[in-house]
């Protein structure tokens, strides 16, 4: 050592500081490489490892700068490239877990099952951590698809299915594929109904779902599937293709067989209690962008008499509560005919009316007709405060219930804690859906100003008064009048179901503490199951799809919604681009054989990976080839929902497992804000 000191002293001094300072320079250069990465420049951060791997000889930051461009290389669907490193990788530590499983999935992109094998079957036994003998075994399954057919696939799936409740979707869709593998449809369709039941969210299993329906001759179930797929994209030609072919098998009125709630009286007896407070006007069946549908006809029962006011001409008439009455345009006549009980025509106008009932007393609006909606709920629905019918242009009205805002909280507080009991968790929302409500009467949103909320995720859901349960009551009642403010603004009072880990704000659910973030250190992140504190993590954790969810995405339905409105072609890779500090995507980068495109913002991409139906923008991403086509996308993600403001679950664990009251839950989701009470 003094001996090689000296020798070098004797050299030069600047020599002497050159291995250090090199060394020091390539740790710099490789964590640029993650800054490049986080920055939305994935090729830049592969240089820039390239360059670390070529010239380092610290073992530990080579071994890293491989993983990580290997994660990059398989991302981009450069299978051979990311073999040669990880073959690199391998020398250096041949007992890596993830040098074998990474291994596994760049040899079945290569169509090397035999290797792919090997290489997860190695995996498994480098490994005691439960996620990740899973994630081999579900990968091994794959391999073993095409190696001994798919009753080999299957054993090795099921294997999966009964031990670990984090893979249950994906794997269901894979056993359900299997299945039709070996011409077992009626098995095929159980288990791609349990893949949905799994993950509700899971398109892929809907749409395969919906084609297995089809397949099997179950006519009106198919039609159903496809119909709520066509709800959700309207312009998927296949899927309005299949709605119109399979109606001819529909009996009856066909929106009683979807989804909508129908009531035959109102759940509200008793009126409703004079409210004090602010009075707001409500834009009822709304679409995403907030505009109320045009509605052509609907029935409505009063649960006291009510007034019908002509805004013209006064008060027409006054009716019996209990009665069915119903309101239609009339095309012929290019009038609106009310008509009562009797089917007898009480009013004839061309002006918009009122339905006012008296004593607090409740409006049930029943099967609303709108012709021209799309992923508009279409529910029976009640209401308080009365109901407008306002004439619009086209020969239809928008419908429009002025009510105090107070009686909107407990319905939507009951709608969005899934029904449950839990007093504090529920008066959290309530304090929350107040606030939010406040606020957003205030921003006035819309682009009309004959509302001033409107009852779709444009601002909160509004299912109805019937969706309030007794709990939910006395929350909206104990906490009446409570807001979060800060000095005399209202907090923002966002909500998303659940975080997985961290909200927005760097709030912690008890999330797996995240890595320092590289392209490989966060992939790895997604390939682990939830820790078992997590506060949103479901009791039963057959259910925890919210927190930790897996997808596994045909690109042909992402090609077919692209392709709309811009030259993608046939999709060759997905590269997710800048991420933020917990790991959200910003942007995603499409490219196809006719080009490519960038799809900006979370609104976007849940749009062209789902429908809208994808849960967060959380999520690693991973295409799997057969020849040069990716058979599909593996996504793996946590959370459901933007992760601003309060998580819904996570205020149910606090409240279930520590026994947290409000005011903490609210204490731990909006640090900045208190909850005053106004009135
Ligand atoms: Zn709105
Ligand atoms: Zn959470």
């Amino acid at each position: 050592m003094i001996k090689r000191k000296t020798a070098l002293l004797v050299l030069s001094a600047a020599l002497c500081a050159a291995p250090v300072s090199a060394q020091e320079d390539l740790r710099k250069i490789y964590s640029d490489a993650a800054a490049q990465w986080m920055d939305g420049r994935p090729e830049d951060a592969a240089g820039s490892l390239k360059y670390v791997v070529y010239r380092s000889s610290d073992q530990a930051l080579n071994s890293a700068a491989l993983l990580d461009l290997a994660a990059l290389l398989a991302e981009a669907g450069k299978n051979s490239e990311a073999l040669a490193y990880l073959t690199k990788g391998e020398i250096l530590s041949p007992e890596d877990f993830y040098i074998q499983f990474e291994k596994g999935w760049n040899l079945l992109s290569l169509e090397k099952y035999q290797d792919a094998r090997a290489a997860f079957e190695k995996a498994m036994t480098l490994t005691a951590d439960q996620d990740l003998s899973n994630q081999a075994r579900f990968a091994l399954a794959i391999a073993e698809g095409e190696l001994s057919g798919p009753a080999g696939a299957i054993d090795q799936l099921r294997s999966v299915y009964t031990r670990y409740p984090y893979l249950l979707s994906p794997t269901a869709q894979l056993i359900s594929a299997n299945f039709e593998r070996l011409k077992k449809r009626p098995h095929a369709v159980n288990f791609i109904k349990d893949a949905l039941s799994y993950d509700p969210r899971n398109i892929q299993a809907e749409i395969d779902l919906a084609r297995l329906y089809d397949e099997s001759d179950f006519f009106v179930p198919a039609w159903q599937t496809y119909y709520t797929l066509s709800d959700m994209d309207p312009e998927e030609p296949v899927f309005l293709e299949k709605v119109k072919k399979l109606s001819k098998y529909v009996e009856g009125k066909a929106d009683d067989l979807l989804y909508w709630a129908r009531m035959a009286w109102p759940a509200h007896k008793e009126p409703m209690p004079d409210e004090p407070g602010p009075r707001v006007k409500v834009g009822l069946y709304a679409d995403k962008g907030g505009v109320p549908s045009l509605v052509k006809s609907f029935s409505f029962i009063t649960s006291t008499d009510f007034d019908l006011v002509d805004t013209k001409l006064g008060l027409i008439l006054s009716g019996k509560s209990g009665m069915q009455w119903t309101v239609a345009y009339d095309e012929m006549n290019r009038v609106y005919q009310i008509r009562d009980s009797m089917d007898s025509t009480a009013h004839t106008t061309n002006s918009s009316f009122r339905i006012v009932p008296k004593k607090g007393g409740v409006v049930l609006i029943k099967n609303p007709e709108l012709p021209s909606a799309h992923g508009v709920n279409r529910g029976d629905k009640e209401i308080g405060g009365e109901l407008l019918a306002l004439v619009r242009e086209k020969g239809g009205f928008w419908l429009i219930n002025e009510t105090p805002l107070e009686t909107m909280v407990s319905p939507i507080t009951a709608s969005l804690s899934d029904g449950s009991k839990l007093q504090e968790q529920l008066k959290a929302i309530a304090v929350t859906v107040r606030t939010r409500l406040t606020r957003l009467a205030r921003l006035s949103s819309h682009a009309s100003g004959e509302y001033q909320l409107c009852d779709s995720y444009h601002c909160l859901p509004f299912p109805g008064l019937q969706a309030e349960s007794a709990a939910s009551a006395v929350a909206a009642r104990d906490t009446r009048g409570e807001t979060l403010t800060s000095g005399d603004s209202l907090a923002p009072a966002d909500f998303h179901r659940a975080c997985g880990g961290f909200t927005d704000s760097g709030v912690s659910d008890g999330g797996r503490p995240l890595p320092r973030m590289t392209p490989f250190n966060f992939y790895a992140y997604t390939l682990q199951g939830p820790p078992a504190g997590l506060l949103c993590l479901a009791d039963d954790k057959t259910t925890s799809s919210d927190v930790y969810w897996t997808l596994l995405l045909d690109p042909r339905w992402i090609e077919s919604r692209l392709n709309r409105n811009s030259k993608v072609g046939y999709i060759r890779a997905l590269i997710p681009l800048a991420r933020d500090s917990y790991g959200r995507i910003k942007a995603l980068r499409v490219e196809g054989t006719a080009g490519a495109t960038v799809l900006d913002g979370q609104d976007a991409i849940a749009f062209a990976l789902g429908s809208g139906a994808l849960r967060s923008t959380i999520f690693s991403i991973r295409p799997l080839y057969k020849g040069r086509n990716p058979v599909y996308f593996v996504v793996r993600g946590i959370g459901t929902g933007d992760g601003k403001g309060l998580c819904l679950l996570g205020a149910y664990g606090m409240a279930k497992t520590r026994g947290s009251k409000y005011h903490d839950i609210l204490n731990h989701y909006f640090p900045l804000y208190k909850v005053k009470k106004t009135r």
